[in-house]
């Protein structure tokens, strides 16, 4: 079960191979691995030493991935899988994100589509660490959830190759993409070990393509990654190349992993990120980590009305019709998928 061959990858000479899932298109020497030390070349072949191994499962409100504006109130069944091809110092998963054992239980496809459904879950969410580097675990499972009328969504760091997102499109119905720093290359550089930003662009841009529903993360950090400068190009450049529809979560660091000297974000620092996005002209801006403020709340673009009350992951007012739209002014509010209102507001743990 554990030594599984691998998506995606070309093979070289002497018995090298090119890992063509993410961006650091690893070449990989036989014995070696990659950089996400989860994916071995033995003899020439690429293996994939994580799949169907979840490090992790949980039953999370789909609010927590974040998405907003996609099937509100739905729970997802959270699976995760060791390593990550990123090296955040802040990482809130690093245990199981930087672990050097591949741990994990053994959870097939199969039998996590069968617990989402005996767990009313609407949908799968591959989480926590990054799908990327599970692909074929993701894949398998969410060709199954598929057939079973279960959508399924990423949380990634959007390190993708153009060919991962183009091969899991068809099964993946939305994805939240995490920026840190607001998407500074020197940020990525000195804290997440990352040498180029562009990959994670040209991800969105392919997965909007794609037609899968897109939400933006970006991990404010004090001082280090909390430019306004930054923050206003990144809001331009999502309203220009993917509309201003888009939602986009200004997530608030908290100290973690390698990092916990850095405070935690100031409110301040957070309302002032939320009103820079907003005056970009992105119409669907939120705070996330900030628990009981009014950004976590959807208003109606046009006369302001509140649509959607949250309290963290939780939706404690529901005021749009059927057919998603302010019931005030009558604007459609881009909402994919439907409302879920019995779903749940907490997450709990299965492993
Ligand atoms: S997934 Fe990325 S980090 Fe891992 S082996 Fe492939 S290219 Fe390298």
């Amino acid at each position: 079960m554990s030594l599984h061959e691998a998506m995606l990858y070309e093979r070289q000479e002497d018995r090298k191979v090119k890992c063509c899932l993410c961006a650091r298109r690893c070449l990989i020497s036989d014995g070696s691995t990659g950089f996400c030390l989860v994916r071995r070349n033995e003899g020439g072949t690429l293996f994939t030493l994580n799949y169907a191994k979840a490090v992790s499962a949980a039953v999370d409100p789909i609010g927590k991935k974040p998405l907003s504006h996609f099937n509100p109130g739905a729970l997802v069944m959270s699976i995760a899988a060791t390593g990550c091809n990123f090296r955040c110092q802040f990482c809130d998963n690093w245990m199981v994100s930087q672990d050097k054992e591949v741990a994990g239980n053994i959870f097939p496809p199969a039998a996590v589509v069968k617990t989402a459904k005996e767990r009313n879950c609407q949908g799968i969410s591959y989480t926590y660490t990054e799908p990327t580097i599970f692909m074929e675990y993701a894949y398998d499972t969410a060709k199954i959830a598929h057939e079973t009328g279960l959508f399924n969504t990423f949380v990634t760091n959007g390190y993708m190759t153009p060919e991962a997102v183009k091969t899991v499109a068809p099964y993946l119905d939305a994805a939240t993409v995490d920026f840190k720093g607001g998407g500074d290359p020197d940020f990525y550089k000195s804290f997440s070990a990352v040498p180029d930003v562009k990959p994670i662009y040209e991800t969105l841009k392919e997965l909007k393509g794609n037609g899968v529903h897109i939400e933006i993360t970006n991990l404010v950090v004090p001082k280090i990654g909390d430019s306004m400068e930054r923050i206003k190009e990144m809001a331009t450049w999502i309203r220009d190349t993917l509309g201003r529809d888009t939602p986009f979560h200004l997530l608030r660091f908290h100290p973690d992993y390698k990092m916990t000297t850095t405070p935690a974000t100031s409110v301040e620092t957070m309302e002032q990120a939320y009103m820079t996005a907003k005056d970009a002209g992105l119409r669907y801006t939120y705070l996330g980590n900030v628990s009981g403020h009014p950004a976590e709340n959807t208003f109606c673009p046009n006369c302001n009305e509140l649509l959607i009350k949250r309290r963290s992951f939780e939706i404690t007012r529901w005021n749009l019709t059927e057919n998603m739209r302010c019931p005030v002014c009558g604007t459609a509010i881009p909402i994919k998928g439907k409302y879920h209102p019995s779903a749940g507001g907490f997450p709990y743990p299965l492993f």
